[in-house]
């Protein structure tokens, strides 16, 4: 793709209204299609937290540390027989610096780097799936995991998200961090909870690593888009948020004091943990 990064941000723009037409049977009869990339690509699969570090917030009942691991088995499992070379940042309850992910990351080439974690928040009806990416190579990728994973689960869809964490700035290779749900939203606890659906989890993103070639930024309305064609998500971009907060203070939130109030709430309730990995 020949285009720049602000064309693509104004044709994702132009999209945000069909992207939200983003029905489970499409994404189910999609997942059941052939593999649309090649099984050479190695996949790094990254299991957020470990050891000393549950994950999560304080008190938090579910072990954030124990779901990333299960899913990225299962998702190891689901890769692998599908042909996947597969790579783990850890592979039991150990504490890995991020430093070493990223490094696990960027010592393969013709790779993805794909994280798993889990939200959380205070206000306990916080809920939903969001998919996070930083470059822009990584953004199909983020695209079709999104498509998937929002599209397969009950959970409320919310949205493709740029953000700098350090996973996601340090990586060279397309690089995305998924947030499969709240662990501390009962409804959302209770899936993550039960096998099937981490097994459902693993799958879903596995079916976005294996059709995110077919991301396509053309309309559905040019006629062009095909069956196994999955429309670029629209995503937020909140890399511009946190550095205004640095260097244009007042202007940002000026800017955004009106527009911004529906989204404060989303943004402040995201994952805490996951601020942590940005700040390092
Ligand atoms: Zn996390």
């Amino acid at each position: 793709m020949k285009i720049s990064f602000s064309q693509l941000r104004l044709i994702i723009a132009g999209f945000s209204v069909a992207s939200m037409v983003c029905p489970a049977s499409r994404a189910a009869q999609t997942s059941r299609d052939p593999q649309t990339s090649g099984p050479s690509t190695t996949v790094v699969i990254d299991a957020g937290h470990g050891g000393f570090d549950r994950g999560g917030i304080p008190g938090q009942r579910i072990p954030e540390k124990e779901m990333t691991l299960d899913v990225a088995q299962r998702l190891k499992g689901v890769l692998t027989a599908a042909g996947y070379r597969v790579v783990m940042t850890r592979d039991s309850d150990v504490f890995v610096p991020l430093a070493t992910r990223v490094a696990i990351a960027n010592s393969y080439r013709n790779a993805i780097f794909v994280c798993i974690h889990f939200n959380s928040a205070k206000r306990m009806g916080a809920g939903g799936i969001e998919t996070y990416f930083y470059s822009r190579d990584s953004l199909p990728l983020a695209s079709a995991v999104h498509y998937f994973v929002a599209g397969g689960a009950p959970s409320a869809n919310r949205g493709v998200r740029r953000r700098g964490f350090y996973v996601l700035r340090k990586t060279g290779i397309p690089a995305v961090l998924v947030e499969c749900g709240f662990l501390t939203n009962p409804t959302e606890g209770a899936y993550a909870e039960s096998t099937s659906y981490r097994q459902k989890l693993a799958t879903e993103i596995a079916a976005g690593i294996r059709g995110r070639s077919s991301v396509t930024s053309t309309s559905s309305r040019t006629g062009v888009a095909t069956d196994d064609s999955i429309p670029l998500q629209s995503y937020i971009d909140q890399t511009k948020v946190s550095s205004s907060k640095r260097s244009h203070k007042r202007s940002s939130r000026t800017k955004s004091s009106k527009k911004k109030k529906s989204s404060k709430t989303l943004d402040s309730e995201a994952s805490a943990t996951a601020r942590k990995q940005e700040a390092e």
